[in-house]
C-alpha cells in the first residue's frame, strides 16, 4: 500500500523544497485513523512551513497541510468507522505531525471532526481553518451580545482567507459588514459576498493616532493586528467588542488600554489550532447551517499539490483572494 505526498526537505540555507514522491504506508506518522484525503487546502501558516519552515516543523523530511478533508480508510478508534467523513484543522498537523498534502494521512481520531451535512469534503477544505476560525471570531461576537441590530461590523483583512469568509457568515447573518481591504479592486469581490460598505485599509492605519476615536463598530473581525488593529479598537462603541486572530501586519499592536477602561470594549483572542473538541464541532455545525455556499464557492481557486511551491510566497506576500482548495489526487 502505498500513497503520494508532496515531501518538504529544508536546505542548510533553511530555504524549503518539495517534490511530489510515492511512499509506503509504514511512512505515515503514528495514529489511531488512517484518511484517504480527498482535499486539502492553503493557509498563511502553510505558506510559512512551505518557504522556509517558520519555525514551526522540527524534522524534515516534512509533509505539511494544516488542513485535510477526506473519507475514513481505516480506524482503531471506536468513534469512526470506514467510510466516514472527516476534517481536520490544526492541532499542530502540518507542522509537528505529517499533514493534508498527501493522498493519505494518519492521525489521532480525537483530531477528526465528522463532517456535518450538507458540507462536501471539498466544501469543507473551501472552509478550512480560515473558514472555521471565522465562525470562531463570529460566535465570539454573538456570544458577547454583538447582533445585527448593534451596529456595523468591521472585518480587516477581509479580501484574505479568513477575512473573505468572516464577511460571506456576518452579511449571511444580517450584519451590516464594512470590509477593510488594502485592495480595492477587490471592492465587487466584497460586495459579492455582502459586505455593505469596502474601506481601504488606509481609513485605519492613516486614522489619527489617538487612543479613542468616533465610535463607529458594534465589533470587529481582525485578521491583521498591528496599526489597524489600534485603530481599529479605537472605534468599538461603548460596550462592544473585538474578536483577535490574525497577524497578517505583524504581531505587535501600538494600542491603547482606553477603548477597554472607557468603553468597557472586550477583545476576544481566538484560536483554533489546540481548541478542545466540543467548541470545534459547534463550530462546523454553524459551517454546515450559517455558511452561504453559492458564496463560498465564489472565494475558491483550485490547485494540485504540483502547485503548492509556487503558491506558497503569494500568501505570504497578501497576493491570494479568498481560498485556495488543493486537490491532493
Ligand atoms: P491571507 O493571506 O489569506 O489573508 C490575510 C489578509 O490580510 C490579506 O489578504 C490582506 O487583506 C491583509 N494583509 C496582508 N498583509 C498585510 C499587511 N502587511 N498590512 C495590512 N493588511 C495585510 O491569510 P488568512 O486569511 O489565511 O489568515 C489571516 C491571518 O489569520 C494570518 O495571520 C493567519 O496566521 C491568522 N490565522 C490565525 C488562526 C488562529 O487560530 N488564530 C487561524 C487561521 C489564520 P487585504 O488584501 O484585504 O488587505
Amino acid at each position: 500500500m502505498s500513497f503520494r505526498a508532496l515531501v518538504l526537505t529544508q536546505g542548510a540555507d533553511r530555504k524549503v523544497s518539495g517534490a511530489i514522491e510515492t511512499l509506503e504506508d509504514d511512512r505515515l506518522p503514528a495514529g489511531d485513523v488512517t484518511v484517504a484525503v480527498e482535499y486539502s487546502t492553503l493557509n498563511y501558516k502553510d505558506g510559512l512551513v512551505l518557504t522556509s519552515g517558520g519555525g514551526l516543523v522540527k524534522s524534515w523530511p516534512h509533509v505539511g497541510g494544516i488542513d485535510f478533508a477526506g473519507t475514513v480508510e481505516r480506524s482503531d478508534n471506536p468513534a469512526f468507522t470506514p467510510g466516514d467523513k472527516v476534517v481536520l484543522n490544526g492541532w499542530r498537523v502540518g507542522e509537528l505531525h505529517w499533514g493534508g498534502y498527501a493522498t493519505k494521512a494518519r492521525v489521532k481520531g480525537d483530531w477528526l471532526v465528522k463532517l456535518p451535512s450538507p458540507l462536501s469534503t471539498r466544501h469543507a477544505m473551501a472552509i478550512g481553518t480560515a473558514g472555521y476560525t471565522s465562525m470562531l471570531c463570529v460566535m465570539a461576537l454573538r456570544k458577547h451580545g454583538v447582533l445585527p441590530e448593534s451596529g456595523e461590523v468591521l472585518v480587516t483583512g477581509a479580501a484574505g482567507g479568513v477575512g473573505s469568509i468572516a464577511v460571506a457568515i456576518l452579511a449571511r447573518l444580517g450584519y451590516q459588514v464594512v470590509a477593510a481591504t488594502g485592495r480595492p479592486q477587490e471592492a465587487a469581490y466584497l460586495q459579492s459576498l455582502g459586505a455593505a460598505t469596502i474601506i481601504d485599509r488606509k481609513e485605519l492605519t492613516e486614522a489619527p493616532d489617538r487612543p479613542l476615536l468616533s465610535e463607529r463598530y458594534a465589533g470587529v473581525v481582525d485578521t491583521v493586528s498591528g496599526v489597524m488593529l489600534a485603530r481599529a479598537l479605537a472605534q468599538v462603541k461603548y460596550g462592544g467588542a473585538a474578536a483577535v486572530c490574525g497577524l497578517a501586519g505583524g504581531p505587535s499592536f501600538p494600542g491603547s488600554i482606553l477603548p477597554f477602561i472607557l468603553r468597557g470594549v472586550t477583545m476576544y483572542g481566538i484560536d483554533s489550532v489546540m481548541l478542545p473538541k466540543a467548541p470545534r464541532e459547534e463550530a462546523w455545525r454553524h459551517l454546515g447551517t450559517e455558511l452561504p455556499l453559492d458564496r463560498l464557492d465564489s472565494t475558491v481557486t483550485e490547485a494540485g499539490l504540483g502547485e503548492l511551491m509556487a503558491l506558497a510566497p503569494k500568501i505570504l506576500k497578501g497576493e491570494i483572494r479568498g481560498r485556495v482548495v488543493i486537490d491532493v489526487n
